[in-house]
């Protein structure tokens, strides 16, 4: 039995070891919160929208837009009660009231509206300043005029190179990944269509030198800075190595003609996967994933976790390619952090700060900073969620939040005498935006 004295001895060890948001808010350094705030950021993933006076809205922010899915249980903050919604609005668009209400919310719209027809094309780029970002690697089909660099760096998409064969068995699935195998077919004919291809080549070796390496060239061109892979939302990411003669077999036994098995196509589409991979490092394009959890009540957890990757790290040939694992793979963030030490490994914490508190994700922060920070990039996943959650108010709120999340970090890393200040601003640094710049070779 412990006595009175004891347990209250106890009680107060607890106490002081308690951390996170007690009465007085996370334990966080003001100084070192307002120098991570003044660093203007490189977004390492976002999907900003294009600024249409009238007409049809923009819908090339996604290849695979996720409005049509069935229904799922929402995390709690992507609902549109969370009160970081009406902050961003208050932030954003001076909103008046202290609520959500729909009458209120409908009439500051127009109020929004108004401000986006006024500010035209430059748009998106006052966007940008109001959340302190300076350039936005922007995951879009195609940029557009309001969308541009320097502000805007493109990241295309081209998971739809990887399934050049008959998709019906993959759609055939479920709701959701038929919904996305029509998106990807299409935005494969499109390709097809831009590379002068007016039907599908009848062997790999022309698929690969009419179809696929001219997309990849004409995104290099037109200032692609990284490709992206949402392959997750598709199958797993297990890109085993395939025998190039395999893949040639498969794919000249079913173009035009059959439904490829299974275990056949997944020969075909992982060898598709490290030819571009492969170019990707020949052009100077970073190749970014999806890693880790994703929307939808189908998506495959299990098969996106980051360790499927390693072979393709730990591929000689393929040393020369530099990849993202976009999203920092939750809840894979251990094994994430392992994969660090990979020379062409990079993550980066976009999407996090918009679905857990800044004490949630400092923790994995911290761990990514002790083990290797030059590889740790700021991300947001601005992406229009909602009526209430537009690009606009995601990108302020994973803004504001990520960096809250990064300056707990740091300030805890301060605190246990690991770094002096001093370093800790140059971590900010690197992580807001100098690994950014050095991975991709954008200018100061
Ligand atoms: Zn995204």
């Amino acid at each position: 039995m412990k006595t009175r004295a004891q347990w209250l001895a106890m009680l107060l060890v607890i106490a002081s070891c308690a951390r996170g948001p007690g009465p007085g808010g996370p334990d966080i350094s003001p100084e070192i919160l307002s120098e991570v705030n003044r660093i203007r950021a490189i977004d390492n993933h976002a999907h900003p929208v294009r600024f249409v006076s009238e007409g049809t809205p923009d819908r090339e922010f996604d290849a695979l837009p996720v409005e049509n899915m069935e229904p799922w249980s929402d995390p709690l903050k992507l609902r549109s009660d969370n009160p970081d919604v009406l902050r961003a609005w208050q932030m954003l668009w001076n909103y008046p009231y202290n609520d959500s209400d729909a009458t209120h919310m409908r009439e500051w719209k127009q109020h929004k509206q108004r401000a986006s027809q006024q500010k035209a094309a430059e748009y998106p780029e006052w966007v940008l300043d109001k959340a302190g970002i300076d350039v936005m690697l922007a995951n879009r089909v195609h940029m557009g005029p309001s969308i541009q660099p320097p502000r805007f760096r493109w990241v295309p998409y081209v998971d739809a190179l990887l399934f050049p064969l008959d998709n019906s068995l993959l759609a055939a699935r479920n709701s959701d990944r038929k919904a996305f195998f029509a998106d990807e077919d299409s935005l494969r004919r499109q390709y097809l269509q831009d590379s002068g291809v007016h039907a599908p080549p009848k062997s790999l070796d022309e698929y690969l030198r009419l179809v696929v390496t001219p997309v990849l060239e004409r995104h290099k061109q037109g200032g692609a800075v990284a490709e992206k892979f949402e392959a997750a939302y598709l199958r797993p990411l297990s890109f085993e190595k395939a025998e190039r003669a395999a893949a040639e077999k498969v794919y000249a036994n079913y173009v035009g003609r059959g439904t490829p098995p299974d275990d056949e196509y997944k020969t075909l589409q992982d060898f598709l996967f490290r030819f571009i991979a492969s170019e990707c490092g020949r052009l100077g394009m970073a190749v970014h994933f999806h890693t880790g959890f994703g929307g939808g009540s189908y998506f495959d957890i299990r098969g996106t976790n980051p360790l499927l990757l390693e072979s393709l790290f730990d591929d000689p040939e393929l040393r020369r390619t530099k990849f993202v694992m976009v999203h920092g793979g939750w809840p894979f963030t251990r094994e994430i952090t392992a994969l660090l030490t990979k020379p062409n490994a990079y993550l980066d914490y976009s999407v996090q700060a918009l679905v857990f508190p800044p004490t949630t994700i400092a923790p994995t922060l911290h761990e990514w900073l002790v083990w290797v920070p030059e590889k740790v990039l700021f991300g947001t996943d601005a992406y229009p969620w909602s009526d209430q959650m537009g690009w606009e108010e995601a990108l302020w709120i994973a803004a504001t939040r990520g960096r809250e999340a990064l300056a707990i970090a740091l300030t805890q890393m301060m605190r246990d005498g690991d770094i002096s200040k001093d370093r800790a601003i140059e971590l900010a640094r690197m992580v807001l935006r100098e690994n950014a710049r050095n991975l991709y070779a954008l200018p100061e």
